[in-house]
């Protein structure tokens, strides 16, 4: 499942092409994804012209000149890919979008989603603040704003487990299963510590851990992108170096003691009981 890194190893791959271009045409082959894809975006899309893609979350955001922001969501199985030339639509193609870009070259856009838990949006840019995916969205981990003080501020609301709290996208936004065990790995601290039990070293271990982990991801899907055309639609998904997720039983690169996996809030948990405390 796409995380922070991952998706915004596509937005930097859909920068290559889509800054500049113009929406030539969208084919909507499938609307009911995990919501369906509203009627009108052809009518408020075509033609428009697109501006740097960012990321929100785990959401990519594509603004464009005319007050309009495109949004894609990959869910548990999306997939972006990007092509030259589109001449056989594959199974699960629910979503092509051809652009034309300044030097009249025709790149299309396509998102594919096996699981159809993605998502595919539009809207005016004044309404960004209210759309009912960005609204309640937590703070941007890799953002000056994520800080020992927000996490306080947000631990005194609620008591739970640190691997939950990481994974609460109302509280951080981007950070999923998989880099959550990394994290708390990284920071020396067991995944079921209750958060109000934490202290200021641990918290500050915990946000340094994030910004490293997550950065360094960026950067192995960033060199995993050997063009922006990935003909094998494996755009955003790429070999991340991990230490314990999917690890159980395997030796602790730290302490040679085994790696646990436990099942948290249905979620596979990975740790090293004896470096996480
Ligand atoms: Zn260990």
């Amino acid at each position: 499942m796409p995380e922070l890194p991952e998706v915004e190893t596509v937005c930097i791959a859909l920068s290559k092409v889509v800054i500049s271009s113009r929406v030539k045409n969208i084919k909507v082959l499938r609307k009911n994804l995990r919501w369906n894809i509203r009627e009108n975006i052809q009518t408020n899309l075509e033609q428009d012209i697109l501006k740097k893609p960012y990321r929100r979350g785990k959401y990519i955001l594509i603004p464009t000149y005319k007050g309009n922001i495109l949004l894609l969501h990959l869910g548990m199985s999306g997939q972006i890919k990007i092509k030259s030339n589109n001449n056989n639509t594959l199974k699960h193609d629910h979503f092509i979008m051809v652009i034309e870009t300044k030097k009249n070259k025709d790149y299309s856009i396509i998102y594919n989603d096996p699981r159809r838990f993605g998502y595919i949006d539009f809207f005016n840019i004044k309404d960004i603040e209210n759309h009912f995916l960005l609204q309640k969205l937590g703070v941007e981990p890799l953002s000056n704003d994520f800080t020992t003080d927000y996490l306080q501020k947000n631990i005194n609301k609620r008591s739970k487990c640190i691997k939950n709290f990481l994974m609460d996208q109302s509280i951080i936004a981007g950070i999923g299963n998989i880099y959550a065990s990394e994290i708390l790995y990284r920071a020396k601290v067991h995944p079921l510590k209750s958060v109000d039990s934490l202290n200021k070293e641990n918290l500050k271990n915990i946000i340094d851990s994030t910004k490293y982990i997550l950065r360094k991801s960026i950067n192995v899907g960033g060199t995993s992108i050997k063009n922006h055309l990935q003909p094998d639609g494996k755009l955003g998904y790429f070999v991340q170096e991990l230490q314990v997720y999917g690890k159980q039983k395997l030796k602790c690169n730290k302490c040679n003691d085994l790696i646990k996996k436990i099942i948290t809030n249905n979620r596979a948990t990975y740790f090293c009981n004896t470096c996480q405390k």
